[in-house]
């Protein structure tokens, strides 16, 4: 099956990119730019950055220790998307793998000698998804064979003993390709890995161990902690080492490490990893909008793990975290055109970034940006965007589940069907039946979607008197199912509530103490000022219905404001509560956050003070 997770057992089964087709929409929109676009980017800029003459031995070796790991993002995107330009780029890749399989063109010649800092397992990681990925899609070739005696050689080397890399991927890597070959000793080297962390197996180091993980074994952790982009990738593999093994209690470990870091550790966008410093998770309710990190990165992990927790539970609350984080945070990472990337994505910007030329080095949230010194984030994008397909349905015995309400076309068994809606901008989604087949249809209808209505209408049958008015259901947030079987030409109507929302922080988030965001459907709503459109800073909004205007197929919204000037009392404490007031009346313009950044260097936030 052409799919980036394929567990052998849980509560609902994948479907991958050769039954799932997405048609022109949202995401079909941005998959296509992906497949045309983006990953020709990527191409062009690794190897301009010499990153791909790396494998070829030019010299001096250029870019980070771990720039091998974006060649094989870049291959795994190219395998999903059955990218023309794969078979050349793999084979530059081969021909630097060593005779035992050993492949990294930092550490040959000094191999193993820094599992805190090197990436060595992290890079074979990304090369063994690359070649699951192949495998799947394509067959065995020279990537897929690169990738199982890069894997063979991880098994013969750490086995026995006590290592493991500072940075966790290995782990679901090496599980996946135990699920694509049937190879058992790739799933005990990944259950060995996950067994070892926090031993400790790691050195410690001024950012502390829980920063790779290794302060506490993942069994005994209540939250995620440490590096985000670390810690939900570990999760991840942990769930695919739970789920293979059946082993109730470390899958139980990881829902209820997820269930917290959701309730006090994320952001409205989904964002994950508050601070700069050491690209981490902050404490319960650490949640600075203006400071927040939020690297794409750990949205794309988050969005891996949840969807592996939803496959192995059926929980509609994994893929309501993964909805909004594909819209508010997948989205956001790329520009409207393909070729720019955000690394960090705050909530708040308050000062317009300054444009760079070239390579940026300081992954700030103020502009994307082409390429990255560190450029995880949009090869993160391209091989996320090309496997997109395979997060948006599942199936089970009884019949096809639809978690991600996109135009598309499903196809399980015998039963076919063709979904047709303009969501997120509209919340009426039309079901057609294509071919029929015995199983049911089932939707989610989203957490914010109270109000949900659902209607059957069969397809006439031939010879029968045309049917009274099918009967309209309420559908309440989780999953609303059509008995099967279905027969073709039958038509299921969903309509959610899209009226725009306020929604408001939680008292123990200080940051966001006073203020209020706009919402509607999945989409999280900012405030944007470019040039000499008024600044943001000091303003008020009223918390009353906001107005929809449509701009180009896009939803805007309207809400009434006082804005200030801005002037400064000299010194912002006063003895009486309330600060600053005042101001003139104006009508503030919200765009949905994922548009954000794309009309030049702007100041924009999500979070409106009332
Ligand atoms: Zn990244």
């Amino acid at each position: 099956m052409a799919d980036p997770v394929v567990p052998s057992s849980g509560v609902l089964s994948p479907l991958g990119l050769d039954a799932v087709r997405l048609s022109p929409g949202f995401w079909g929109d941005r998959v296509a730019l992906n497949r045309e676009v983006t990953i020709a980017h990527c191409q062009e800029w690794e190897e301009r950055e010499g990153w791909i003459g790396n494998f070829r031995g030019e010299r001096p070796r250029r870019g980070r220790e771990f720039s091998d790991s974006e060649i094989y993002k870049l291959l795994e995107a190219m395998a999903w998307a059955d990218h023309p330009g794969l078979p050349a780029l793999a084979e530059t890749v081969a021909r630097a793998q060593e005779g035992d399989g050993y492949l990294n063109t930092r550490w040959s010649g000094s191999r193993y000698t820094d599992f805190a800092w090197g990436h060595e397992l992290y890079c074979y990681g990304h090369l063994i998804q690359a070649g699951v990925a192949r495998l799947r899609v394509h067959g065995e070739d020279r990537l897929t064979e690169v990738a199982v005696r890069a894997a063979d050689h991880v098994c013969r080397r750490f086995m026995e003993g006590t290592e493991t890399c500072g940075h966790p991927v290995i782990e679901m890597a090496l599980v996946e390709l135990y699920r694509a070959t049937g190879t058992e000793r790739y799933l005990e080297m990944a259950r060995r890995f996950v067994e070892r962390r926090g031993l400790p197996a790691l050195a410690d180091i001024p950012f502390g161990r829980a920063y790779y993980q290794d302060d506490l074994p993942v069994r005994r952790a209540q939250v995620f902690r440490g590096h985000a982009v670390r810690a939900l990738y570990l999760a991840s593999g942990v769930v695919d080492v739970a789920v293979e093994t059946g082993d109730e209690e470390l899958l139980k470990a990881v829902e209820a490490q997820w269930e917290r870091t959701v309730a006090r550790r994320t952001h409205l966008t989904g964002g994950m990893g508050s601070r700069h410093a050491d690209e981490s998770f902050g404490e319960d309710y650490e949640l600075p909008p203006d400071r927040a990190y939020n690297e794409t990165c750990a949205s794309i992990a988050s969005i891996m793990l949840s969807h592996r927790l939803l496959l192995a539970t059926g929980d509609a609350r994994y893929a309501d975290l993964a909805e909004r984080t594909l819209y508010n945070m997948l989205a956001t990472g790329v520009a409207l055109d393909g070729r720019s990337f955000f690394y960090a994505n705050p909530l708040q910007v308050r000062v317009p970034a300054v444009p760079l030329e070239g390579v940026n080095h300081a992954p700030e949230g103020g502009l994307r940006s082409p390429w990255f010194d560190v450029s995880c984030c949009p090869n993160n994008i391209a091989r996320t965007m090309a496997s997109l397909p395979a997060y948006v349905a599942t199936s089970s015995a009884g019949g096809i589940q639809i978690h991600h309400l996109t135009p598309s076309e499903i196809r399980h068994g015998r039963l076919a069907v063709r979904v047709e809606t303009g969501y997120p901008w509209t919340g009426s989604v039309r079901v057609r039946v294509l071919e029929g087949g015995p199983g049911g249809i089932t939707l989610r209808v989203p957490a914010w979607a109270s109000g949900a209505t659902i209607v059957h209408v069969p397809a006439p049958a031939p010879g029968a008197p045309p049917p009274g008015d099918p009967a309209v259901r309420p559908a309440s947030p989780g999953y609303v199912s059509v008995e099967g079987p279905c027969r073709a030409g039958d038509e299921i109507r969903l309509e959610l509530p899209m009226a725009p929302r306020w929604t408001f922080p939680d008292r123990r988030i200080d940051a966001l103490r006073g203020s209020a965001a706009v919402e509607r459907g999945p989409l999280v709503y900012c405030a944007e000022s470019v040039a000499d459109e008024p600044p943001l800073g000091d303003l008020a909004a009223r918390v009353g219905p906001p107005v929809e205007r449509e701009m180009d197929g896009v939803v805007e919204l309207e809400v009434a404001a006082a804005l200030g000037s801005g002037g400064d009392g000299g010194w912002p404490y006063a003895p009486v509560a309330g600060g600053r007031a005042g101001g003139a009346d104006v009508t503030l313009r919200l765009v949905p956050y994922h548009r954000w950044g794309n009309r030049g260097p702007a100041t924009m936030r999500v979070w409106l003070p009332i």
